[in-house]
């Protein structure tokens, strides 16, 4: 057998050898056994498309309880470091410690890897329970900004010394007094720059641009926050302009348009832009677009948006489609080549060991990785055989209760179910 060769990153692309190494780690809670039924999916999956030319060699990697039990060390620098010198990983949930002086292990092996991308593809998968009439309309790819924003976790506690130096700083300093309660608030600084915006908004329209989609909304809260979530939209916009200028249509251009010559020769400017194809740059603010979502779905596409919008709307959109517990995500940096593709819910300890809840969304996340390697005809396999299971009402317990005249299948078996569907 194959001992695997490792993947590198090389000008700009990942180069894949056909026995790669990759990285995973099991997780906590309900990960083992969503891990166990996923992996024998995917081992059917690459098996089916590429039979002995191509096979995945996983390297089992430590972090959350099963590190810490064996290392003291939630999350040991060699986990790191593999999966850095390996470039992709995958995982299942890991707990938070609870406890002063933890991060959660996921914001660590983000900011690690300066992962910026939280990439969230959200799809509705024909039959799943959902709370809209037309679920089928919402098909989206969130683009969240990783790194910065509100949640860069710079606070600080109400009434501790760094958080009255703040304020006396900005009040003697800035004339700051617009603090209401100064001797009793907590201060957070949201840092929000042009680099962090321009590389998440590049990735974005790439992402539109080479799977044919048709829209970027950019979504922000400009109008009350203007130099941050506002400097969000415009840099978003000129960089639109700078970089893509050909293949994109921008909400900005059509404005110049209307001031310019009128109304009419805007509309005019769109509809041929439209025709010819190109890929529409447009931006909402942020609590409309959540109206919007529910309303309007089918009028949009890629979201590029802010760390604080990517998390509300990232769960928003899960529950529209009913995947709430199969939604897939990666956090990825398309400069470096790293990327770490996850379970998006998290380790439901009241079900570890049952072998009774869904393995779909590490499923999907792993379809998000071949993808990603460029084994396009994998994470087909995959996800097409999940939609089949689901479509035959064969399904773990999450579905089957909402779901009438279902089979209700174990975590193990809903597994066994994908292989003989691949
Ligand atoms: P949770 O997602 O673990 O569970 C909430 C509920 O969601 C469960 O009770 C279950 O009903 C449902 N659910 C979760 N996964 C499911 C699946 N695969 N199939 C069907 N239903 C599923 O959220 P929690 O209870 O708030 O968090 C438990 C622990 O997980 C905490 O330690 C938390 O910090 C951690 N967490 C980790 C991640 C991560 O690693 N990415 C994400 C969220 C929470």
């Amino acid at each position: 057998m194959s001992q695997g060769t490792k993947i590198e990153f090389e000008h700009g692309q990942l180069k894949v050898p056909n026995f790669p190494i990759i990285p995973f780690i099991e997780g906590d809670g309900i990960g083992p056994e969503i891990w166990q039924a996923a992996k024998a999916v995917f081992e059917a999956a690459v098996s089916k498309a590429y039979g002995n030319e191509r096979k995945v060699i996983w390297q089992e990697v430590f972090a959350g309880e099963k590190a810490f039990n064996s290392t003291g060390n939630w999350l040991p620098d060699e986990t790191l470091e593999i999966i850095k010198s390996h470039y992709v990983a995958i995982k299942g949930p890991l707990t938070t410690p609870i406890g002063g002086g933890f991060r959660s292990l996921n914001v660590t092996l983000r900011q690690t890897l300066d992962l910026y991308i939280c990439y969230r593809p959200v799809r509705y998968f024909k039959g799943v329970p959902s709370p809209m009439r037309h679920p089928e309309l919402t098909d989206m790819q969130i683009f969240r900004e990783n790194t910065e924003d509100i949640y860069a976790g710079i606070e600080f506690a109400a009434g501790s010394p760094e958080a009255n130096k703040l304020i006396a700083f900005l009040k003697n300093e800035f004339n700051v007094d617009k603090i209401r309660f100064p001797e009793s608030s907590a201060i957070g600084v949201k840092p929000v720059s042009k680099e962090g915006t321009e590389r998440l908004v590049r990735s974005a329209i790439q992402h539109a641009l080479s799977h044919k989609r048709k829209s970027v909304t950019l979504v922000h809260k400009g109008n009350i926050m203007k130099f941050t979530e506002g400097g969000f939209k415009n840099w978003g916009y000129e960089l639109a302009e700078k970089e893509f200028g050909k293949d994109v249509f921008t909400w900005t251009k059509y404005q110049k348009i209307k001031e310019e010559q009128g109304k009419n020769q805007a509309e005019e400017a769109y509809k041929q832009a439209l025709a010819e194809g190109k890929l529409i740059i447009k931006d909402k603010i942020a609590d409309i677009f959540l109206q919007e979502i529910l309303i309007h779905p089918a009028d949009y596409d890629v979201i590029a948006t802010l760390n604080l919008n990517g998390d509300y709307i990232s769960d928003a959109l899960a529950a529209q489609v009913g995947g709430i517990g199969i939604a897939p995500g990666a956090n990825l940096n398309e400069e470096t080549g790293h990327g770490i593709f996850e379970a998006t819910h998290g380790t439901a300890p009241e079900f570890a060991g049952l072998n009774q809840l869904n393995p779909s969304s590490l499923l999907l996340s792993g379809a998000l990785l071949f993808d990603y390697l460029g084994w396009g005809e994998v994470a087909e396999l995959i996800t097409s055989s999940i939609e089949q299971a689901i479509a035959n009402k064969t399904v773990t317990m999450d579905f089957a209760r909402q779901m009438p005249q279902a089979t209700e299948l174990s975590c193990s078996g809903f597994g066994e179910e994908l292989v003989k569907l691949i």
